[in-house]
């Protein structure tokens, strides 16, 4: 007997059907001897849904009141699967994130999981019943609702199963795996049967939103087997796991295992700052503060004492930047401060890159080739990212699995 925790993604639960579909696979784990938890997304679209709905009355809806809203979604989906199951004759339970309760920091909109209390859970699969728990909220030490980001549901999963020791934590979604790149985008694009935490990790936190970014790093941290599997096909789908599961024959490993795209971005340029100790702390400091992440950073060489920033955050974090910069350039005398939301970021990854050269001038020939101008640069161990104007993604994507040969 095994402690397995699934997690069915929007698509999986789009509709009656499919959730009946989600009851047939659970009971079949239950038939088999295991506990199962299940984590379930709210329905492909709905959040979408109630954002939109929100954006109708706020510019900038509240984000409190955006998390109360948006857990709406999972809360109907726990309903009705634990509904399917107990239709089928398996006993199951639902649980939003405040009865288990998943225990949050209180940063709305993208909070971090703090705790999970494994108590109610394990006396109800003690009593033979199948645990279904919402995924993508929690609740603050105050009691309030918060939600853990777009594709948390993720997050929860791996939490919950890292929380309960699951054996194993599975990812059902709308595709059988992860793919050297998304296969929408490069129908040709290859599923790789293992991925290191370490590659994932760089996957997802580029843009490949297959697994949330925070999933992977509780799976590498607590070390929890991740698979990626479709719900609505057979196959053995992704392995994820850290780097000595990988067995002596797979270690002659590509190069590049894949090439994650982020069309989430948005940069900004801040120009003729002052050039002195402490003005990337003044730039920088109050949109860390306001909880926006900053990607790429580039500070060009000063020129008459001046000097230019231009740095990478989320597209939906931009007004709230825009304005911080704006106030910002106002206290240090700044010439201008320049945004632009049409841009997005593709990254090659491959641990096999550590010890190899030449990537990085393989990948900006093949851009040149293609005439395709590159904006931003960055580079680590085991990725090379660039920014380039968003009109040109598809072509970008699909010449760069070709030309590195994924597709082989
Ligand atoms: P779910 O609703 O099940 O959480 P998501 O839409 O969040 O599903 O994630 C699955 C999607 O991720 C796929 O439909 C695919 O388009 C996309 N995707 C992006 N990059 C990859 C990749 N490298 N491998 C597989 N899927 C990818
Ligand atoms: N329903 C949430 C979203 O659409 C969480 C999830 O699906 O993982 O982002
Ligand atoms: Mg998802």
């Amino acid at each position: 007997m095994a402690l397995i925790v699934q997690k069915y993604g929007g698509t999986s639960v789009g509709n009656i059907e499919r959730i009946q579909n989600v009851a047939n696979k659970v009971a079949k784990f239950v038939d088999d001897g295991h506990q199962v938890v299940v984590a379930v997304s709210a329905m492909s679209g709905e959040t979408n849904r109630l954002t939109a709905m929100a954006h109708e009355i706020q510019a900038r809806p509240i984000k409190r009141e955006m998390d109360v809203l948006l857990t709406t979604g999972e809360q109907v989906t726990i309903a009705l699967l634990s509904m399917a199951l107990q239709e089928k004759g398996y006993p199951a339970i639902s649980y939003t994130g405040w009865q288990v309760p998943i225990k949050t920091d209180a940063v709305h909109s993208k909070a971090r999981i703090e705790e999970i209390d494994s108590e109610k859970i394990f006396g109800q699969l003690n009593q033979g019943k199948v645990v279904v728990v919402a995924g993508f909220q929690g609740v603050t030490p105050d009691g309030d609702i918060t939600t853990l980001g777009r594709g948390g549901s993720d997050t929860t999963a791996v939490a919950l199963a890292a929380a309960l020791n699951a054996d194993e934590c599975q990812i059902y979604t709308d595709v059988d795996g992860v793919y050297t790149t998304d296969p929408r985008v490069v129908p040709q694009a290859k599923r790789l049967d293992h991925i290191t935490f370490e590659e994932m990790l760089e996957m997802a936190s580029l843009g490949a939103k297959v697994l949330q970014i925070r999933s992977v790093e509780f799976a590498s941290k607590y070390n929890v087997p991740l698979r990626v599997l479709s719900s609505l096909q057979d196959g053995g789908g992704t392995l994820i796991t850290s780097e000595e599961n990988f067995k002596e024959n797979e270690m002659e490993k590509p190069l590049i295992s894949g090439i994650a795209f982020s069309r989430d971005e948005a940069k900004l340029m801040i120009l003729g700052v002052p050039d002195k100790p402490g003005v990337a702390y003044q730039i920088l400091g109050p949109i860390s503060d306001a909880n926006i992440e900053i990607d790429m950073i580039i500070q060009n060489q000063g020129i008459d004492g001046t000097t230019d920033f231009t740095f990478t955050i989320a597209r939906g974090d931009l007004p709230v930047a825009l304005d911080l910069l704006k106030s910002t350039a106002n206290k240090l005398g700044a010439r201008e401060v320049l945004s632009d939301d049409t841009i997005v970021k593709i990254s090659m990854v491959g641990v096999g890159m550590k010890s190899h050269s030449g990537i990085a001038s393989q990948m900006f020939k093949t851009l040149a080739d293609n005439d395709i101008n590159i904006q931003m640069i960055g580079t680590t161990e085991i990725k090379i990212s660039v920014v380039i104007d968003e009109q040109y993604l598809e072509l970008a994507v699909q010449s760069l699995h070709e030309a590195f040969e994924l597709d082989k």
